[in-house]
């Protein structure tokens, strides 16, 4: 467990999945807190639950689904309606049910938003707060609070925006996150509110927005100011401009002013998990992104090429090894030895140190050419199983495909797939119809080996993710296509990557097929 005395607060979950075209699914949510709980953050605020199904679905899976080794989930939600007991409001049932250890409540802390969005009067928001934190506490979760639209808030009325922070204080929250929600603050100013409100006695943490570009800089401002408890999300999330980037923060605050918040080997892992949640949320990674981008400690040769070579620490700011990057080339996520090594023994493989080195060159050159692994396990799985049999095994052999797309005189668009295929020693030749190419090609697959392999039918995919990758040595755009699958009892990811969306799709499609058959308990001939 982490220590209490500074929190890293994450809220990707909530606040950064606000953001403009990213879109998680519950399983995407429960991928993206176990990387968050690989960095070590102490806490992983889940979402609302009760005022979003996926949300409280995510916390009723998390119980079985999640186990996390550092961090603590956290319920978000509001205080209770006005008029209502706490007791008795159905959403505030909601966090007490989600079984989440930690609940943060927003509320209001500027004047004019109680009386003009919340109807209510500044009396009664007041004893919303009281009411409701004091009901949580009783129950026995651990309670913070969001006072939102605090630094306008207190611009406007500071003697009332200060009485929010000791009401909640005074009825058990632990902390009381001062929220930057319009997002409009500079560090100076932000700084001498947080200040003032330090005064109130108040244990405070810092929620900020990055409308300023000034996200990461006002949450650092707010602690020097007397904030411990930083709020932030991944990869700097979030609606409009984002929220404060969780990562920049906890590296500036760790190797720059000595903080102990994450351990040093999870802070080295930093730019992997980093990446690793960009596959998952299907969002570009920002190659210059501080500390974790791709670019971040690249360097155009020239110049200072000669200096580098002697001395690299005179052009850049940290040892990038200290966040797992890398100075001169694009990471390579699973590309290590001693990753490889450890990756082979979890899934049970003993590697000899030939096959290891095999491995980590076929891996390095197949991530030159767009594939990950990071977010394809039974791609590497499979990889991996090749190099220990020195051989390709699969259940079936490909002799070709097929698949066409036409649009029928109703305007429909029906696809349609042949697979010609070799199984058992029987050459079969099978065609299916989907709504889509690679509908199509699945469905064809399976009628072709549903024969010899009635599990099949178990299999079912559940994800389909393209991302376009810029052609590198002169080629155009080659596509990557991720799918997960499943069947009773797991979920499972392969890669395919090509210049053609089709092809790549099938790539990942036919390990697909093959891991599920493997998982399924057939033996490769
Ligand atoms: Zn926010």
């Amino acid at each position: 467990m982490a220590d209490d005395r500074f929190h890293v607060y994450d809220t990707t979950l909530r606040d950064g999945a606000q953001q403009e075209g990213l879109n998680l699914t519950v399983a995407d949510k429960l991928a993206v807190a176990r990387h968050l709980d690989g960095l070590g953050v102490g806490f992983i605020e889940g979402g609302w639950p009760g005022a979003n199904p996926k949300d409280t679905e995510f916390f009723r899976r998390a119980r079985t689904e999640l186990d996390l080794k550092n961090a603590q989930l956290a319920a978000f939600g509001a205080t209770r309606r006005a008029g209502v007991k706490a007791a008795d409001d159905p959403l505030v049932a909601a966090l007490r049910e989600s079984g989440a250890p930690v609940v943060t409540l927003v509320a209001k802390s500027h004047d004019r938003h109680v009386e003009l969005a919340l109807r209510t009067s500044l009396q009664e928001n007041l004893a919303m707060i009281r009411d409701t934190v004091s009901h949580l506490r009783a129950e026995g979760q651990r309670v913070f609070l969001d006072a939102e639209h605090f630094f306008d808030g207190y611009r406007s009325n500071p003697a009332y925006a200060l009485e929010v922070l000791r009401t909640a204080a005074e009825a058990g929250a632990d902390v009381v996150a001062l929220c930057d929600t319009n997002g409009g603050m500079l560090p100076d100013e932000l700084a001498e509110v947080v200040h003032a409100a330090a005064q109130t006695g108040t244990r405070l943490g810092i929620h900020c927005h990055d409308d300023t570009g000034c996200a990461v800089a006002n949450t650092l401002a707010a602690v020097k100011a007397g904030a411990t408890h930083v709020q932030g999300c991944a990869n700097g999330y979030g609606e409009r401009s984002g929220n404060a980037n969780l990562f920049t923060v906890v590296a500036n605050l760790q190797l720059k002013r000595g903080f102990d918040l994450v351990p040093p080997q999870a802070l080295a892992d930093m730019t992997r998990i980093a990446h690793a949640i960009t596959e998952v949320t299907n969002v570009t990674p920002n190659s210059h992104a501080p500390y974790v981008g791709t670019s971040a400690f690249a360097h155009k040769a020239g110049l200072h090429a000669s200096a580098i070579k002697v001395d690299p620490n005179l052009y850049q700011h940290i040892d990038p090894a200290q966040v797992g990057n890398d100075m001169r080339m694009l990471v390579s996520d699973m590309a290590g030895r001693a990753s490889v090594e450890l990756k082979g023994r979890e899934l049970g493989y003993e590697l000899t140190p030939e096959s290891t080195k095999t491995l980590v060159e076929r891996v390095k050159d197949l991530e030159s050419r767009g594939f990950t692994f990071e977010a394809a396990d039974a791609s590497f799985e499979l990889l991996l199983r090749d190099t220990v049999h020195g051989e390709r095994r699969r259940h079936f052999e490909v002799e070709s495909w097929r698949v066409i797309v036409e649009r029928t005189k109703g305007g429909e668009l029906v696809s349609e797939a042949t697979v010609k295929l070799h199984a058992k020693g029987e050459r079969i030749v099978a065609t299916g119809e989907g709504n889509g190419p690679v509908n199509a090609l699945d469905r064809a697959v399976r009628l072709a080996l549903e024969k010899l392999y009635p599990e099949l039918a178990r299999l079912e995919l559940v994800d389909y993710k393209v991302r376009i990758l810029e052609g590198t040595h002169g080629t155009g755009a080659i596509t990557r296509v991720l799918i997960t699958s499943s069947d009773d009892t797991a979920e499972w990811a392969t890669v395919g990557v090509a210049e053609n969306i089709i092809d790549a799709s099938w790539q990942a499609l036919e390990q697909a097929v093959t891991y599920g058959l493997l998982r399924a308990g057939r033996e490769t001939s």
